[in-house]
């Protein structure tokens, strides 16, 4: 056998090898596997933000209260004031009103933050129950895709003989190639999947083209390597 009839068994072997691995590749069971595997990041994204929500509400809460304390102190006092000019002879109505005027406002401000701090208590409860949610649906997920890949895992060994006599049959034929030539050919394998073309009406069968004659005439001598000037596939004669 000449080396370009032996490289164009090891393109045929290398072809089947791809085959079989996209089969494998393309089984059900690989792709619900593959499915789950992407809902299973999505969901364990949709907790993550979850839980890193709660903490920046939880960390607002708890300035909130810190301003609700100091509010509530500030209107105590204001009370105590208040209560010390009411006893005050001098006091005028005027100042009487201005303190309790002081102490509406900030009754208002007591009453928004007050609100706000229900909102985000109710917020925390709420997204704390969608991330448990979340995360029940995830663990159904997670017990799905370990049922599936334990599958996946089984089509893998019982293939394993046939594929493991696939990549032999590459590795034992290319070991009959030139290193030179078998590097040859993984360059042009870059641009085409069938680096190795059959010559047949004297056309290149991987572009199509007509051959020049002087092409043909090197190439029916047999003793070197010819490229398709077109398309560079190395040309194998077609017996
Ligand atoms: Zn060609």
């Amino acid at each position: 056998m000449t080396q370009t009839e032996i490289l164009w068994k090891y393109q045929e072997a290398e072809m089947e090898l791809d085959r079989l691995r996209k089969e494998l590749e393309a089984t059900p069971e690989r792709q619900k596997m593959k499915k789950l595997r992407k809902i299973l990041m999505e969901q364990s994204e949709k907790i993550d933000s979850f839980r890193s929500g709660v903490k920046e509400k939880e960390a607002e809460l708890d300035a909130d209260m810190a301003k609700l304390e100091a509010l509530l102190k500030e209107y105590d006092l204001e009370q105590d004031d208040l209560n010390i000019m009411m006893n005050d002879e001098e006091c005028t109505a005027e100042e009487l009103t201005e303190s309790r005027k002081s102490m509406e406002a900030l009754l208002e401000r007591v009453n928004s933050l007050k609100k706000s701090i229900t909102e985000c208590r109710e917020w925390i409860v709420s997204a704390t129950e969608a991330a448990k949610e979340a995360y029940t649906r995830g663990s159904r997920t997670k017990r799905d895709f370990e049922a599936a890949k334990a599958v996946v895992e089984t089509e893998k060994l019982e293939r394993k003989p046939v594929m493991d006599k696939a990549e032999k049959d590459v590795e034992r034929i290319a070991a009959q190639l030139s290193p030179d030539l078998l590097k040859r050919y993984k360059t042009i394998k870059k641009k085409y999947p069938n680096p190795v073309a059959k010559v047949t009406d004297n056309r290149c069968s991987g572009c199509g083209m007509s051959l020049p004659m002087a092409t043909i005439k090197k190439f029916s001598a047999g003793n070197s390597i010819i490229e398709c000037e077109n398309c560079a596939r190395i040309l194998c004669r077609d017996e």
